[in-house]
């Protein structure tokens, strides 16, 4: 029980890797608040959570808005009293978003708002919860693609992961000394509905494939197991780090 007396909030939980998270932090025994913008899938993983006997709530929250951002934490802290693990993990990929010659300003602004100041929102009202609960872990999903130039265009993206990834270093560095660790989860290819929106066309899938060197995508799961290393004592010295999830992707030339 690597989460007991804990309480995890945990964005984009109602699908892929913030579902298989929830279930998983709430095995090892947290309180997990599940949000999503989908208050269906959301109530499906708390589902699936009491079902195992672990104990959840679902929250409706669009991260990239302020108002929902500041509500999602204050329900999680009235439902359980405090927050010690936030997980700003919702993102989108659209189908839209390709090469910065092509990619529209509104596909930018929207993968950017959702991805990026859904981040920032998630820990400007987050942060205050965890300093009131004495400290906590943070996790940011960002992914390789913050590391690497994807060959498959995705302009927007990708510079939204980059920032996510540079603003988690910061905040990393600013509360270090309040307890308070923040991590950037790294995520190569998973095997979720996000990548299959991605990597829709085979082609695609295929060339996207031959740089794994497993051969295969990650499990939802398998980011599951990173985030709750990051989100546990466990890796009580582990900070502003860009913790790699990929298969080796980043290893390969
Ligand atoms: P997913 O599509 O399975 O799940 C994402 C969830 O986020 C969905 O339940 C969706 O409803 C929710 N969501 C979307 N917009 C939201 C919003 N505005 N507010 C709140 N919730 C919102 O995707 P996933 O693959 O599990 O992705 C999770 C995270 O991992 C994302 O940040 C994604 O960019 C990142 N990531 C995924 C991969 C991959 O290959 N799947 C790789 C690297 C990084």
């Amino acid at each position: 029980m690597r989460l007991s007396n804990k309480v995890a909030l945990i964005t984009g939980a109602g699908s892929g890797i913030g579902r298989e998270s929830a279930i998983l932090f709430a095995k090892e025994g947290a309180q997990v608040a599940v949000c999503d913008v989908n208050l269906a899938t959301a109530t499906e993983t708390v589902s699936l959570i009491e079902a195992a006997g672990g104990e959840a709530i679902a929250i409706q929250a669009d991260v990239s808005k302020a108002a929902d951002a500041k509500a999602m934490i204050e329900a999680a802290e009235a439902a359980y009293g405090k927050l010690n693990v936030l997980f700003n993990n919702a993102g989108i990929f659209h189908a839209a978003d390709g090469s910065v010659l092509e990619t529209e300003e509104d596909i930018w602004d929207l993968t950017i708002d959702i991805n990026l100041k859904g981040v920032f929102l998630g820990c400007k009202y987050g942060i205050p919860a965890l300093l009131r609960a004495g400290g906590g872990s943070i996790i940011n999903t960002a992914s390789f693609v913050a590391l690497m130039g994807a060959a498959t265009a995705q302009i927007a993206y990708t510079a939204s992961k980059g920032g996510v990834l540079s603003m988690t270093r910061e905040i990393s560095v600013e509360f270090a000394r309040q307890n308070i660790r923040a991590n950037a989860l790294c995520p190569g290819p998973v095997e979720t509905p996000l990548l299959q929106e991605l990597l829709a066309d085979p082609a695609r899938r295929q060339r996207r494939l031959v740089h794994i060197p497993p051969g295969r995508f990650a499990k939802a799961v398998e980011m599951a197991q990173a985030a709750l290393f990051l989100a546990s004592d466990e890796s009580s010295f582990v900070n502003g780090a860009t913790f790699t999830v990929d298969g080796g992707i980043t290893a390969a030339y």
